[in-house]
């Protein structure tokens, strides 16, 4: 791929063991390539969804995504993993070191490669800490780290993998957020001339984005910048002052 622009095209797609009604109907959206892209809305409105489908975890009922007018039905599954990351909601880690776990996606990185994104997602101070440092076992599915810690080890892996598209589905929901600020630049790295997605709760962190797209039940209902949605959103506009009641200046 080139620019990353992801297309899609009247996508329509409902979950198989779930008869009710399609989570998507006719969706037809452009997001550019290099576009940075907040995606926002209520628990179960379709937005890990709607990034697993970039992935081709699912088929869709009828419709197409294309990446830079490829369609990812008729691409190899290695090629399009290959080219897109994605930090799941869900930090998965083997049980095996750390370093291992951060260069999962590139087995060849050097070990100053390794440290150097695990700095850049701020792991290194936490790294220290640990018996064998960067030899340490992570345990069952990291079992011996806490959900921030997990969090940015996912962080640092994306920042190794270095791909053209970059999903992140609520990938600092667990950090504080003084972590969280300071790992802004680990972020701003990954996504830097990427297209970037990202999922997120909290609305503030996504206010530098050049877009947002307000989900509500699989339907993007609103769609624009923070000041445009603020001024004129009606969904977003709730959200927003749901998070920060009490804190906007009268
Ligand atoms: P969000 O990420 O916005 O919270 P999701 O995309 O996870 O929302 O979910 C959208 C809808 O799809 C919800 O109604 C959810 O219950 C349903 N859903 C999500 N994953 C599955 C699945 N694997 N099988 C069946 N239904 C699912
Ligand atoms: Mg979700």
């Amino acid at each position: 791929i080139g620019k990353g622009e992801i297309v899609f095209e009247d996508v329509t797609f409902k979950y198989k063991n779930n008869t009710n009604k399609s989570i998507f109907a006719n969706k037809s959206l452009v997001i550019e390539g290099g576009q940075k892209v907040g995606l926002v809305g209520f628990s179960g409105s379709g937005k890990t969804t709607f990034a697993k489908l970039i992935l081709r975890l699912f088929d869709l009922e009828s419709g197409n995504i294309l990446i830079d007018n490829q369609n990812i039905a008729t691409v190899s599954i290695q090629s399009l993993r290959d080219n897109v990351t994605f930090i799941p909601q869900e930090p998965y880690l083997f049980n095996r070191t750390i370093r291992e776990n951060i260069a999962y996606n590139n087995p060849d990185a050097t070990f100053e490669e390794v440290k150097s994104a695990a700095k850049l997602a701020r792991c290194d101070d936490f790294i220290k800490t640990m018996a064998n440092g960067y030899d340490t076992i992570v345990g069952e599915r990291g079992s011996l780290l806490s959900g921030g810690q997990k969090q940015r080890l996912m962080i640092a892996r994306s920042i190794l993998k270095n791909t053209p598209i970059v999903i992140m589905d609520e990938a600092t929901s667990a950090l504080d957020t003084v972590t969280e600020e300071k790992i802004k630049q680990g972020l701003d790295y990954i996504s830097k001339g990427k297209t970037t997605l990202v999922i997120a709760h909290r609305l503030s962190t996504l206010a530098d984005m050049d877009r947002i797209l307000v989900f509500h039940n699989g339907k993007v209902v609103e769609d624009g910048t923070h000041k445009d949605l603020l001024k004129n959103g009606k969904h977003y506009k709730k959200l927003w002052q749901m998070q920060n009641e009490g804190y906007l200046p009268d």
